[in-house]
């Protein structure tokens, strides 16, 4: 069953439009609010904070997202005496900025505080679901807290439950995504096999035409900042931003 998330937003100067190419998200960083779920809807609302997250995950078990996982988000910009082993750097040899290929969830509470049931398995939830959207293993490398990209900060805190996290939702069951069809939006090239303009067009449909969806890869040639390209039934290839949901994820 998929997870109940409300959509909140934050103040459009908290988070980036896109990621930078050829940036995708890669890893998952946990983090404590050291406050409350509604303390950070506003805090998140607030253009002085300028920070924000992807998601929010309440004690009671609530989720909130500010910033679609397409978008940047604020959340672990900091690079500080990283423990994290996959920290990327570019070729000069400074760390690439974590925000440009994480996506961060917030938990609610502090450091100290003991995890919820509740809490954990939507965090548990929001991990799988993440995780099969982006093609990201769930391992200790690729889930990581706050702490091991920015060692001065206490965050998540030695309660945050990171190898449950990681146990869990590996095992946990996603549901298959409802995506059946989509529109273009305007004359879409159907390239034969790959996700990639390199490969020939088998077919072009005109804008209105309603296409049969059989899968989806974040991981195709990126075309305006859109790495997403749609599957059909026989194995072709669309690019997602010819069509009314250029993001299957959302
Ligand atoms: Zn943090």
């Amino acid at each position: 069953m998929p997870l109940n998330k409300e959509f909140v937003g934050c103040a459009s100067s908290n988070f980036r439009s896109g990621r930078p190419a050829p940036n995708r998200p890669e890893a998952i960083v946990i983090h404590i609010m050291a406050g409350s779920l509604r303390g950070t809807d506003l805090w998140f609302g607030n253009p002085a904070s300028s920070v924000s997250a992807h998601y929010g995950v309440g004690k009671d078990g609530t989720v909130h997202q500010y910033v679609r996982e397409e978008d940047t988000a604020f959340h672990a910009g900091t690079v500080d005496r990283p423990l994290w082993t996959s920290i990327k750097k570019t070729a000069a040899g400074t760390f690439v900025n974590p925000n440009y290929y994480t996506i961060g969830i917030e938990h609610e509470g502090f450091p100290d505080d003991d995890w919820t049931a509740a809490m954990q398995a939507s965090s548990v939830a929001l991990i799988a679901e993440i995780a099969a959207r982006w093609q990201i293993p769930i391992d200790r490398d690729h889930i990581v807290r706050h702490h091991e990209i920015r060692l001065a900060k206490p965050c998540p805190g030695s309660k945050a439950p990171m190898d449950d996290l990681v146990r869990l939702a590996s095992a946990a069951p996603v549901a298959p995504p409802a995506l059946t069809q989509v529109t273009a939006i305007s004359n879409l090239n159907v390239r034969a096999g790959v996700p990639s303009t390199a490969a020939p067009v088998r077919r072009v449909v005109t804008a209105g035409t309603v296409l049969p969806v059989a899968g989806f890869t974040a991981t195709g040639q990126v075309v305006a900042n859109n790495p997403f390209w749609y599957q059909d039934p026989a194995g072709d290839y669309f690019w997602a931003g010819n069509t009314n949901r250029p993001n299957p994820a959302t």
